[in-house]
């Protein structure tokens, strides 16, 4: 059994051939797949795809490429989203100053903004994080989210991985830890310790090897989890059902 933590079910890419990405992933283990939102519309359908499949639960929030535009009627509609009932995470929301899609300023004050509202309704929350480590550690320090957070396709330093650990963050791995040139991933995940540790595809992008360029799907989990038990010399079911808790711990599935 696997738990996908971060997949965009709800993207065009999936339009042609959804029941049969449905069907591969549940042949292949996987019993969960969190579907997470980047905007208004997206939290919606990762709600309504949460309504209509029992395997899927849903995050929901603003994606700093999508910082500006964002009113006081966007925010009331994602407070009304986040009181569904399989709704378990509040993002994808952080910083991102490598595509810079959004003025850095508005980034970090919607950022804020929905730690705030994250603690505000009990969730914790899923963090994109690019090329932005000072700003997103600095923010997250000062304002904590209450229920705790993951740094989703965690790229960052060991150093880094320490100070979030010790904040109570936990670390998620994509497909990028099976790439040739993923020297620091794979040293971090060989060091994180085990009860931190989720798995995910961030699908349909960042498909692992040696599906690498290709659209990716949820059942290619198994490559992220067979590359981290790997690197930790564990068995694959070990790892597999210890992300599986670890995931429903933090998005406190058994309070749901
Ligand atoms: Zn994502």
């Amino acid at each position: 059994m696997i738990w996908d933590t971060h997949a965009h079910l709800d993207d065009p890419d999936y339009a042609e051939d959804f029941q049969e990405v449905v069907a591969r992933l549940l042949s292949s283990g996987i019993t969960r797949v969190t579907n997470v939102g980047y905007d208004l519309a997206s939290s919606e359908r990762s709600v309504k795809l949460s309504q209509d499949y029992d395997f899927i639960y849903a995050a929901i929030g603003i994606h700093p490429h999508n910082a500006e535009g964002a009113t006081d009627e966007t925010w009331a509609k994602l407070l009304l989203l986040a009181k569904q009932p399989k709704v378990l995470a509040w993002g994808e929301i952080g910083l991102d100053y490598y595509r810079d899609l959004s003025p850095r300023s508005i980034q970090k004050e919607i950022f804020i903004q929905q730690i705030k509202l994250a603690n505000e309704v009990g969730l914790p929350i899923v963090i994109h994080n690019r090329d932005a480590h000072q700003d997103v550690l600095e923010i997250v320090k000062a304002h904590p989210p209450k229920y705790g957070g993951v740094f989703h396709c965690y790229s960052g330093s060991l150093e880094m991985a320490a100070i979030l650990l010790n904040l109570g963050f936990y670390l998620s791995f994509a497909g990028p830890v099976t790439y040739k040139n993923a020297r620091h991933t794979v040293e971090v995940a060989g060091n994180v310790p085990l009860d931190r540790i989720l798995v995910e595809t961030d699908s349909p992008y960042l498909t692992p090897e040696p599906r690498r360029g290709k659209r990716n799907e949820p059942t290619y989990v198994r490559e992220v989890v067979k590359k981290i038990a790997e690197i930790r010399k564990i068995p694959f079911e070990d790892l597999a059902s210890q992300t599986m808790l670890n995931a429903a711990t933090l998005f406190g599935i058994h309070k749901k």
